[in-house]
């Protein structure tokens, strides 16, 4: 009846998983993707290029290595934008290579052209040269993903007053950057642009910054990040942005304060990226940021034969979190009951120095009205952490008194983002204080945090 069981517009993490997931049960599935190769934002504009940037500043700036050596040293004396590109651009065909692989090794077709709809089962595809197809589908997956939120009063010109997107692509590096919007975007690429010593503003129109993370650890990040002269503009909206003769940008604060920096990353939100979609002719309504609504337990959009995963449904918008939405519609579309997934995932924020949580912040735990205790460990009470030169970075864990079930990890720190994965099975395994107390830990490591956070609140609770 149709051409293919299933048609995914986008090759992002949702559309990949989804594709490779379909055709690993039987199914004949195409790919659309409008980009110039396979990947999505994860691969060419998000997350990947960000990580890269950041592993090479890191290296190059010797950033790891200044605890012990002193604010002064650095690997690399000259650092410039071709040595952040050149380790970028591998790493990306790397990731295209391996994804092509994939692609081709479980039959998926993919097609380069844009996707729109112009029936419910009806795709058509449109190449850069102008040329139009019509593919049809059983089952329709929307993986197309956002862009970044682009509003009028902002003069982007692609050199000095830069989006998100855009920022993979420096030609040169700024000596001095502000960045509107302290969300995960805009924070990871302050801190990475601090890490490489370049004056840095982050401005935030609202009082608090990245307020799903428990507090006391953003008092620490913070903390850190005064540390380092990143100055922070919290609390005031911006008035205006304006631009010198010599393309500098201006911000003006409405508290009358004025940020001048030699560039502007603008990091204050993305859009669903469904306007060339035609929706309509599928019968698919978007919300004002332009996402489509799914039944979370499936992903089905209100048209049920046709799905959206990955970021155009909105929180919580990871890469991690979008490869499990595709294979959850994935499966549903052709019959199999996914299995719901666990009740926590890790949420992992790559600034300097990196943030990584899973589970209730202690202010959750407080609205809820259980009653817990915490225990912290700093990585510089860890021999691992001597070895390293740490200064910095701290572990929070808190456990229900009456349970003695452990209800949520924070880190803020080196290798957070892989520490977090200890506290998640703990977590998603119902584990107890004892686990930390009771189990033997590779030393020396920073994972002994585990053990000494257990330990300090285990001593809270006995006293308690
Ligand atoms: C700077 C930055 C850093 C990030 N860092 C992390 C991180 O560290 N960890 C993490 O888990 N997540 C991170 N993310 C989020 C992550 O990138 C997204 O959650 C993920 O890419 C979303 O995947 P997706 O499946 O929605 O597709 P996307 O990756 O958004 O890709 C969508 C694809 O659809 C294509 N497309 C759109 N419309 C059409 C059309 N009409 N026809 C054909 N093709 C179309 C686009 O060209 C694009 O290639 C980051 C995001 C950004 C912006």
């Amino acid at each position: 009846m149709h051409d293919y069981d299933m048609i995914v517009i986008g090759s992002g993490p949702s559309g990949r998983r989804a594709a490779i997931q379909g055709a690993k049960l039987g199914k004949s599935v195409l790919v659309v993707e409008k980009g110039r190769r396979v990947g999505g934002v994860s691969v060419h504009t998000g997350t990947i290029p960000s990580k890269t940037l950041r592993e090479t500043v890191l290296n190059l700036s010797g950033w790891r290595e200044r605890g012990f050596y002193g604010r002064a040293y650095r690997v690399k004396q000259v650092i410039e934008a071709s040595d952040l590109m050149m380790r970028m651009h591998k790493t990306l065909d790397h990731e295209v290579e391996v994804l092509e692989h994939q692609f081709s090794r479980n039959a998926v077709r993919t097609q380069r052209g844009e996707a729109r709809f112009v029936g419910p089962h009806e795709i058509e595809i449109t190449s850069d040269s102008g040329e139009t197809r019509v593919h049809s589908a059983a089952h329709v997956l929307i993986a197309c993903g956002t862009r970044p939120f682009r509003p009028d009063y902002v003069p982007f010109n692609g050199v000095n007053v830069l989006d998100s997107d855009e920022i993979v692509d420096l030609k040169k590096l700024p000596r001095s950057l502000a960045v509107i919007g302290a969300g995960v975007v805009g924070v990871e690429y302050a801190t990475i642009f601090s890490a490489l010593d370049v004056a840095v503003t982050l401005i935030e129109p609202r009082p608090t910054f990245l307020d799903f993370i428990d507090k006391e650890l953003i008092e620490e990040f913070t903390h850190d990040l005064r540390d380092r002269n990143v100055a922070l503009r919290l609390g005031s909206a911006v008035t205006s942005i304006t631009l010198s003769e010599a393309g500098k940008p201006t911000v003006t604060l409405a508290n009358g304060r004025v940020v001048q920096a030699e560039m502007l990353l603008f990091a204050a939100g993305r859009v669903g990226a469904t306007d060339a979609l035609n929706l309509d002719a599928a019968g698919i309504a978007t919300d004002h940021r332009g996402r489509i609504a799914v039944t979370p337990a499936t992903l089905q959009t209100s048209a049920p034969h046709i799905y959206a995963a990955g970021d155009v449904i909105g929180f919580p918008s990871l890469a991690s979190t979008s490869m499990e939405q595709g294979r959850v519609a994935a499966c549903h579309a052709f019959g199999l009951q996914p299995t719901p997934p666990p009740e926590f995932f890790p949420y992992g924020i790559y600034s300097v120095p990196e943030i990584s949580t899973v589970g209730m912040t202690e202010e959750e735990v407080s609205k809820r009205e259980i009653a817990y205790e915490c225990g912290v460990a700093r990585f510089r009470e860890t021999s691992r952490g001597h070895i390293m030169g740490l200064h910095s970075g701290m572990m929070k864990m808190i456990f229900s008194t009456k349970t003695r079930r452990l209800l949520g990890v924070h880190i803020v720190g080196e290798g957070a983002t892989e520490l977090i994965h200890i506290g998640q099975a703990v977590l998603n395994l119902k584990g107890t204080i004892d686990y930390f107390i009771e189990n033997t830990f590779n030393y020396p490591t920073l994972a002994e945090a585990y053990k000494i956070a257990g330990l300090d609140a285990w001593n809270r609770m006995a006293r308690a």
